[in-house]
This record gives structure tokens, sequence and C-alpha cells, in this order.
């Protein structure tokens, strides 16, 4: 899948809305979004992919996924160079959702932690609860951040500020 960014260089609510999995997907659990709009060539988001998720119809073409496939694991989110790769959890309940990030900004934030969440244009969209932090040697310098967050910023919430 291929895409156009705006002058910006910021993706628009209807170029992420098309990448996402049908609404019964979507209420199952979690589920990765790559939000990857040019075409380069880079797949490690397929390399490390232990689902087989990912489907690249060559090297320098987008990365489509297999929702039947994919488990939500976030095993790509600290693996892809571009920082495209997020994992959405609409599950939560009680209006929240759960974003994962890859985060590689200091300070790292620590679980339980209340932050600020971040639009695609770097300016706040609202509070986020750290849930889960997944960071270290083995992380490669990427850590994997999960925020909660209310469930209208879907499209919005893309990072933090701790
Ligand atoms: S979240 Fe896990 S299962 Fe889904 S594409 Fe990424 S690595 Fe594969
Ligand atoms: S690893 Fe990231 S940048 Fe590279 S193809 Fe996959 S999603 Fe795109």
């Amino acid at each position: 899948m291929s895409g156009t960014l705006d002058s910006t260089g910021i993706a628009s609510r209807e170029m992420f809305e098309k990448l996402l999995p049908s609404a019964q997907r979507r209420a199952k659990g979690p589920y990765v979004v790559m939000e990857c709009y040019e075409e380069i060539p880079c797949n490690p988001c397929s390399t490390s992919c232990a689902f087989h998720a990912v489907k690249m119809e060559a090297l320098n073409k987008c990365p489509g996924v297999d929702y039947d496939a994919c488990t939500g694991c976030g095993s790509c989110v600290s693996r892809c160079p571009g920082l495209a790769c997020f994992v959405i959890n609409e599950t939560v309940g009680d209006g929240k959702i759960d974003i994962t990030i890859p985060y590689e900004m200091l300070p790292v934030p620590q679980k339980g932690d209340i932050v600020d969440a971040l639009g695609r244009d770097g300016f706040v969209v609202g509070k986020a609860e750290i849930v889960r932090v997944l960071s270290g040697p083995k992380m490669d310098h990427t850590n994997v951040i999960t925020m909660r967050v209310d469930a209208s910023l879907l499209y919005d919430a893309r990072s933090i500020r701790v």
C-alpha cells in the first residue's frame, strides 16, 4: 500500500483509517498498525515477525498485515527503523485504549507515570498513563512503551512527553 503525505509530512486520518483491520478484528484484541506510507527498500517488520503476519510483495513495497495471523505481540515495534509500527488495543474498556509506541528519548518513563500524549505534530493532545515499559540492552536503544489514553485519541496520540 502506498499513499501521499501532505506538505507537513503528517499522515491524514483517512490514510490511517485505511490501515485499520476490520471492526471485528479490532474488537478481538491488540493489532499492529504499520504507518509506513512510502515505498522504501526495508523489511525488518517482516523478518522480525514470528507469526509471519507481515506480507510484502517486494522489498521496496509497503508492508501489508495478515490480521488473522497478527497477535499484536509488538516485536516489530522496536525493530522498525522508521518508527512506523504501533500496536493498538481497543479492548481495554472504560473508554480507554492502549497504544504501544517505539520511544528513543530520555528519560524513559516508568510504569504508572502520567505523561503528556503528543499528536503527530508534536503538540499535546491529552494525558496518558504508562502501563508497560520494555527497555534494556536487548531493545537496541528503542524502548517500547504502552500508553493508555482516551479512545478518542486513536488517530491522534502517537508519542509522549515525559
Ligand atoms: S505485532 Fe507481532 S504478530 Fe503483529 S506484525 Fe508485529 S511482530 Fe507480527
Ligand atoms: S520495518 Fe518499518 S519502515 Fe521498514 S518496511 Fe517495515 S514498517 Fe516500513
